[in-house]
C-alpha cells in the first residue's frame, strides 16, 4: 500500500519527454551531426501537402493550386526519361554481397496522380478541402513523404494489390488513385482505425469505383496473411505500425513511449518483421513488396528489412532482391531532405527547410 502510495505521488514524466529522451539517446548516435537539426524539424510545425481528388473536377482545384503558387511535385519528379539521362544519373549500390540492389528504371508514375506542395522553405499551410460539385472533396492534406512508398509501389494497369496495413487510408487512397489497381484489398487489424478509413473513401471515392470486385476492406491480423493467401498479388504494401517518432515527441494522446506501453514498444520490431514476412508470402513470385515506416530507427528500417530477407530465405525458400532507389532520391530531392546513408532503403530526415518525414520506404522484388 506504501509503495502505490509513493508510485501516484511520483510526478508523471509526460511519454513526450520520454519520447524525446530514448531518441537523443539513439538517435545521436545513428544520425550524427544530423540529429539536432532533425530533432528540431520533429518539434516544429510539420508541412503538409495536398494529394488531389482525381475523382472530382480536378481541372479547377489545379487552377486554384497553381495560383497560390503550389507545384505538384509528383509530376516535378517524373521518371519518364531514360535511365541513361544524364540529367538523372543512377548512384552506385551502397551495398555489396546478398544484398546488393537490383538497379531500377526511375519510377514510371502514374499520371493520374498528383500532389501539390510549396516550395522548399514555404510554410504556407493549405485550407481545409472543400465538397465539389459532385459532393467529393477536392483534395486530402498528407505528410508528402507518405506518398513515396505509394510511388516505388510503382503499380501498373491490371495489377493486384495489397496494403496490408491500412488504415487511416492515406496510402489506398493514393493507390486507387493511381486508377491502375485491377484489385486492391486493404486490410487492419483495427476495426476502428477502418472505419475511418471507410470515411475517407466515401468523402474521395465515387461508389460505382470501389465495387466488391475491384476494392476488398478486410481486418485481420496482418501477421498471418501470407498463411492464408500466398503468392497472389502483384504489389504489397507493408506500413507497419512504428513508434511514430513525429506524433510520439508531440502529443500525449495514444503515446507508445508511455511507461505503460514499453513491452508494445520493445516487441515492434518482432512484429514488423512478421508483417513483412507475411507481404512477402503474399507477393507472386516475380511481384514486388514495399516496406515502409515513419521512423528514424534502425532497429524498425535497414534491421528489420534484412531479418524478413533471412527469414523469407530460410524458413520459406523464398528470394528476394533488394531493388535501388537511388533514382527516387535524385528525381524528389527538390521535394524532400534524404538521408543517403541507408544500407537498405531510403529514408526522409524532415529538415526545417523541408519539414516532411520521418519516412523510411525499401522495396523488395520477388524472384520466386
Ligand atoms: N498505411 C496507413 C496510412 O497510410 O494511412 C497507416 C498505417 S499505420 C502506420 C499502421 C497500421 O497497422 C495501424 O492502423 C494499425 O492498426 C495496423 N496494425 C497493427 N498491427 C497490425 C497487424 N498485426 N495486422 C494488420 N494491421 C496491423
Amino acid at each position: 500500500i506504501y509503495k502505490k502510495k509513493w508510485a501516484s505521488s511520483q510526478p508523471r514524466v509526460p511519454s513526450t519527454r520520454l519520447a524525446l529522451h530514448s531518441m537523443d539517446m539513439s538517435y545521436s548516435l545513428q544520425l550524427g551531426e544530423l540529429w539536432p537539426s532533425t530533432r528540431l524539424a520533429l518539434l516544429c510545425q510539420q508541412k503538409y501537402a495536398a494529394l488531389l481528388n482525381g475523382f472530382g473536377d480536378v481541372s479547377k482545384t489545379i487552377r486554384e493550386m497553381e495560383g497560390r503558387r503550389a507545384r505538384d511535385f509528383v509530376y516535378e519528379g517524373r521518371g519518364d526519361r531514360p535511365a541513361s539521362d544524364p540529367s538523372c544519373p543512377a548512384r552506385p549500390p551502397v551495398i555489396s554481397g546478398d544484398m546488393a540492389p537490383e538497379m531500377e528504371h526511375p519510377i514510371a508514375v502514374s499520371p493520374n496522380l498528383k500532389c501539390f506542395t510549396f516550395p522548399r522553405g514555404d510554410i504556407t499551410r493549405f485550407k481545409p478541402a472543400r465538397p465539389d460539385s459532385l459532393r467529393l472533396l477536392e483534395y486530402y492534406l498528407m505528410d508528402a513523404a507518405s506518398l513515396l512508398p505509394v510511388l516505388i509501389l510503382d503499380v501498373q494497369p491490371g495489377h493486384t494489390v495489397l496494403d496490408l496495413c491500412a488504415a487511416p487510408g492515406g496510402k489506398s487512397l493514393a493507390l486507387l488513385q493511381t486508377e491502375c489497381c485491377r484489385h486492391l484489398t486493404v486490410n487492419d487489424i483495427s476495426s476502428s482505425r477502418l472505419s475511418r478509413l471507410r470515411k475517407i473513401l466515401h468523402s474521395y471515392v465515387p461508389k460505382n469505383i470501389y465495387t466488391e470486385d475491384r476494392l476488398r476492406i478486410t481486418s485481420f491480423d496482418g501477421r498471418y496473411w501470407g498463411e492464408v493467401e500466398r503468392n497472389t498479388f502483384d504489389r504489397v504494401l507493408v506500413d507497419v505500425p512504428c513508434t511514430t517518432d513525429r506524433h510520439s515527441v508531440l502529443e500525449e494522446d495514444n503515446n507508445i513511449f508511455s511507461r505503460l506501453r514499453l513491452r508494445e514498444r520493445q516487441r515492434l520490431p518482432l512484429l514488423q518483421t512478421q508483417l513483412l514476412v507475411s507481404g512477402i508470402l503474399a507477393t507472386k513470385p516475380g511481384g514486388s513488396i514495399v516496406y515502409s515506416t515513419c521512423s528514424l530507427s534502425q532497429l524498425q528500417n535497414e534491421y528489420v528489412v534484412e531479418r524478413a530477407v533471412q527469414v523469407a530465405k530460410t524458413e520459406h525458400n523464398v528470394e528476394l532482391r533488394l531493388v535501388d532507389l537511388t533514382a527516387v532520391q535524385t528525381l524528389y530531392s527538390d521535394t524532400f531532405n534524404f538521408y543517403g546513408r541507408c544500407r537498405v532503403g531510403e529514408l526522409v530526415l524532415p529538415h526545417l527547410t523541408a519539414n516532411f518525414g520521418p519516412m523510411y520506404f525499401c522495396k523488395l522484388h520477388r524472384v520466386h
